[in-house]
């Protein structure tokens, strides 16, 4: 069979699966198209590429408003960042996206409608300081240890969060010093408010914990929208509500994990579903069709959905060409560098001791930690982010695991190592459908520049993904948000 036949029997076969209808048929036995003319027949109404939480969201809105739709998706399975990987013994476990909290209202709704349940997250006992050597122990519920910094961190922490109010959350660009906080980074800001070392410190948390970069790395234009993102249309964001697990991001975690959301919804359109079919390039036609070719064969449609990450999408060959503004917003956002590890333990030991089991640790490699769950199992979860991720990406897969372990003994005593009994483990920077996480980020003079070119349809393309999102920017409900967004676009047209 030739590389032709091969195309029209998958892009029958594909057709015939979509809604099943005559069109799809027809296509399968090479006979002419039952409804329209063969040259304005579309394989879809639209093609959403990418099947992570904003390209199913985005699907399931046009499907629901009666449009046929293709996602092609690269990987083998839905859910992109999101995503269940097992540990040595086989315990299934969040390798991506974990928690949810207050005000995430598109994810939380999601869970319902799928039946998927929610639990607390363990904030019990003292969570652990760890500064230059020194455990702090502070009850879970208090958010900071009472040190030297404390107090400066706390008046900026208020600016912070009056910022926030009134911020134009998802369109920074058009806040009225835009431009200043565009031209500094976050460490910049970050010193104009906190002369102590301890003060630095809990502000870097920021952006440490929930991005994985560094503050010398970010614009502090892009922070603050981040923060304004922690909320939604009736309560503003907040430093809090990002951070904390008590009425914050963290308040909440998925039984059986998070993932179980996105394949539980690919799997009620899994006729619209195409996996395997990395995306090589979207051509604009003459006419105003779209042309998608990718590793499963080439696809029509009225409307096409990018739906990821702006530092992803460029890899993409789109003909013509997108708008220099669009290729350099894109080459300006960057993918933090990420790592889970996740330790199986016999009994929750920390709990013996009165810990929580959350850590803001010193990333030698583990900077962040929190009791986490798996099948009924006592589990500790710790992030390796940034600078401390990429210095580990060459790192063997066995010194790896000891590095880790090491900072779990540091954090939680000589007991992390002798009551392990399993672990497992997700890097993410080496995913070459992700090439990092969780979220990307813009260093300065980005999002001044070419801001608007993020949501910004180019010809028949539109654009998802949960960098794009107004609320819960770089979240399972950002992301969220994006697809529907991205849908609702298409059908106002
Ligand atoms: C370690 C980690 C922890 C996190 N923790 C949380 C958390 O606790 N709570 C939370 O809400 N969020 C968390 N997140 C963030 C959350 O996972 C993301 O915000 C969200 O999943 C992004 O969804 P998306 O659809 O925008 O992008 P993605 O999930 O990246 O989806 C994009 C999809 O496009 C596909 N794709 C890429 N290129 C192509 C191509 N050329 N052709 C076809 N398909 C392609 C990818 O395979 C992927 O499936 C975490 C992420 C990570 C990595």
């Amino acid at each position: 069979m030739n590389e032709i036949d091969r195309r029209t029997l998958l892009r029958g076969a594909v057709l015939g699966a979509v809604a099943g209808t005559a069109l799809g048929a027809a296509g399968l036995a090479g006979a002419a198209p039952m409804r329209r003319a063969p040259a304005a027949v579309r394989d879809a109404d639209v093609i959403v590429v990418g099947g992570g939480m904003s390209g199913l969201a985005a699907a399931k809105a046009l499907r629901s408003a009666g449009r046929r739709v293709l996602v092609l998706e690269a990987r083998e399975r839905a859910g992109g960042r999101v995503h269940n990987v097992s540990t040595l013994g086989g315990v299934s476990v969040d390798g991506g996206a974990e928690f949810l909290g207050p005000t995430q209202d598109r994810i939380a709704a999601l869970a319902t409608e799928y039946g998927v349940t929610t639990l607390p997250t363990y904030n019990q006992g003292e969570s652990v300081f760890w500064i230059e050597d020194v455990a702090h122990r502070v009850p879970a519920a208090v958010p900071l240890p009472v040190l030297p910094g404390t107090a400066e961190t706390a008046a900026a922490l208020a600016e912070i969060d009056l910022t926030a109010v009134g911020f134009p959350v998802g369109e920074p660009w058009r806040h009225r010093d835009a431009a200043y906080l565009d031209s500094i980074t976050w460490q910049d800001w970050i010193d104009s408010h906190a002369r102590t070392y301890e003060g630095r410190l809990f502000l870097a948390l920021a952006e440490s914990a929930p991005l994985s970069v560094r503050p010398h790395e970010l614009s502090a234009l892009f922070m603050m929208n981040y923060f304004a993102s922690a909320g939604n249309e009736r309560n503003p964001g907040s430093f809090e509500r990002l951070l904390s697990v008590e009425g914050g991001a963290q308040e909440r975690f998925f039984d059986g994990g998070a993932a179980l959301v996105p394949l539980r919804m690919a799997a009620t359109m899994d006729e619209a579903m195409v996996y395997g079919a990395a995306v090589r390039s979207i051509s604009q036609l003459p006419g105003g069709a779209l042309e998608v070719a990718s590793a499963r064969g080439t696809f029509t449609a009225d409307k096409v959905i990018v739906a990821m990450s702006p530092a992803i999408s460029d890899r993409i060959d789109y003909r013509p060409g997108l708008p220099a503004d669009r290729t350099e917003l894109c080459r300006g956002y960057t993918m933090g560098r990420i790592a889970k590890f996740l330790a199986i333990y016999d009994r929750p030991f920390w709990r013996d001791n009165g810990l929580s089991g959350q850590v803001i640790g010193d990333g030698t490699p583990i900077d962040v930690t929190y009791e986490s769950y798996g099948g009924g199992h006592a589990v500790l979860m710790g992030f390796i982010s940034a600078d401390a991720m990429a210095a580990l990406d060459p790192v063997p897969d066995q010194d790896f695991v000891d590095r880790c372990l090491d900072s779990f003994v540091r954090y939680f005593g000589p007991e992390a190592r002798t009551r392990l009994v399993d672990h497992g483990f997700k890097k993410w920077d080496d995913d070459p459908w992700s090439w990092g996480g969780p979220t990307a980020t813009t260093r300065p003079g980005i999002l001044t520049r070419f801001g608007p070119s993020l949501r910004e349809p180019v010809g028949g393309i539109h654009w998802a993904g949960t960098e794009t999102a107004d609320f819960w920017q770089g979240y399972m409900d950002g992301a969220i948000r994006s697809g529907e967004r991205a849908a609702a676009e298409i059908l106002v047209v």
